[in-house]
């Protein structure tokens, strides 16, 4: 592959009737240079900047340090801490009309970009080759992401079916929607992204210059390079999770330094129980603070209990829980039954036994979400019924492993191996098998 220059990215910050902004520096746009607070405002469909109409408008710094200040950025869009704020952005600014509001796009180096990301992603007292380890992973899911927009741009055809529903079976699974103005959006969504607003942290900054430009790649394609907190001791693979293609380097694996695939397959379920109810001395299987601390962000107020975890249920809460997540009736709820486990032991379709009807729900985000409030950390569990009355279990008790799907790189199991001295191209193809790590941009 031919080594290209460093590509842009451009991320949507906000949209709103009206913004206002403040250029701390020169920048030109149409010839002019302009600098200082400023406001657009949508008026009869066009956006009005200094008494005139514009379909679109583009600020341009004059030099690389100048920088702009949005107000009002809400942060965290439907999150309970979702709160509004200034943020300070490098790069171009750009104004266009979407859905009756101005949406402000901010174009900019990705390398510039992914310093910002990964520093507020990651805590700073992540190892040099964890951090190095996140950075390439990082920079291919910008690029799978530039990609796909453009990809989009010339054909029209491409739609995934994500969900199908009988009278008795729902699958679903939860894949990103891609957005069409940009390649990424600032929140959540996508990565979270607020600028220069907060200090970048200088080891993410060391971690992105010494592996600048460097990609995941297999068989000459990009790697979708998922990763999730805690894969429980076996990796998942692809299909279990999403749409049903197999991807080769999203393989299973034991999270373990013996290169070994699974000595048990998963996808039996006396296998499956009989591993969820073991311990075994795998990378992620940690309880060391200082490990725990650079993947978890509120390390004090999260449970450390998530390679292994014990969610109870009584009869009425599991029943209200199912019959407002499925939306229909099931009546008293009678067993929980796996029917299909992918190859780390995560459920994929599970039948609902209830007095009335039962119905089958998978893939494993699905799963997750029916049987919690939010989320259940996995959908590697088997399920204990007991207090029988008449036949009816008033007692369920749910045994997991892990936290997340499982697929690809396990957060605290890479974590650990960079404290065990591991480097990132080793923690990366432990994860990512016969994938390579490509130098694609100077
Ligand atoms: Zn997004
Ligand atoms: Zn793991």
């Amino acid at each position: 592959m031919m080594m290209q220059e460093e590509p842009k990215v451009t991320v949507g910050i906000v949209s709103a009737a009206r913004l206002c902004f403040t250029l701390n520096g020169a920048y030109t746009i149409e010839e002019k240079v302009c600098e200082g607070r400023q406001e657009v405002e949508l008026v009869d469909g066009a956006i009005q900047w200094q008494g005139k109409d514009y379909q679109e408008l583009t600020f341009v710094p004059t030099t690389d340090h100048a920088s702009f200040t949005l107000e009002d950025v809400t942060i965290g869009v439907n999150f309970h801490w979702e709160r509004k704020e200034a943020q300070t952005f490098l790069g171009k600014l750009h104004f266009v009309v979407a859905n009756d509001s101005i949406c402000a796009i901010n174009e900019l180096p990705i390398e510039t970009y992914l310093t910002s990301v990964i520093s507020s992603e990651m805590n700073a007292t992540s190892s040099l080759e964890l951090l190095k380890a996140h950075a390439v992973i990082s920079r291919s899911w910008l690029l799978a992401q530039i990609e796909n927009r453009k990809a989009k741009v010339k054909a029209t055809t491409a739609s995934m079916c994500s969900c199908t529903k009988t009278e008795t079976e729902l699958t679903r699974w939860y894949d990103r929607d891609d957005h069409s103005l940009f390649d990424v959006c600032a929140d959540d969504h996508c990565q979270r992204y607020q600028g220069i607003t907060k200090a970048t942290n200088i080891h993410v900054t060391e971690a992105i210059k010494q592996t600048r430009g460097e990609i995941l790649m297999y068989n000459g394609t990009l790697c979708d390079a998922r990763f999730s907190k805690c894969c429980g001791g076996v990796v998942e693979e692809f299909q279990y999770c999403w749409e049903n293609i197999r991807k080769p380097y999203l393989t299973t694996l034991v999270d373990a330094p013996q290169d070994n695939a699974p000595s048990l397959d998963l996808t039996n379920e006396d296998n499956a129980r009989q591993w969820i109810q073991t311990s075994e001395d795998v990378f992620c299987n940690t309880k060391e603070a200082k490990v725990l601390k650079q993947i978890l962000n509120n390390y004090d107020q999260e449970t450390q209990d998530f390679y292994r975890w014990t969610q109870i249920y009584t009869q009425d809460e599991i029943r209200s829980l199912i019959e407002e997540k499925c939306g229909m009736k099931l009546g008293k709820i009678i067993d929980l039954v796996p029917l299909s486990r992918g190859k780390s032991g995560r459920i994929y379709r599970l039948r609902i036994v209830g007095s009335e009807r039962s119905f089958i729900i998978g893939k494993e985000l699905e799963i997750r979400r029916t049987l919690s409030k939010t989320h259940l950390y996995s959908s590697a569990f088997i399920v204990e019924k007991t207090n029988n009355e008449d036949g009816i279990p008033q007692l369920f008790t749910i045994k997991g492993k892990g936290w997340g799907h499982g697929v690809g790189l396990c957060q605290i199991g890479a974590a650990v191996m960079g404290e065990r001295r591991y480097n990132y191209n080793e923690i990366l193809l432990h994860y990512y098998r016969g994938a390579e790590i490509v130098k694609l941009h100077k």
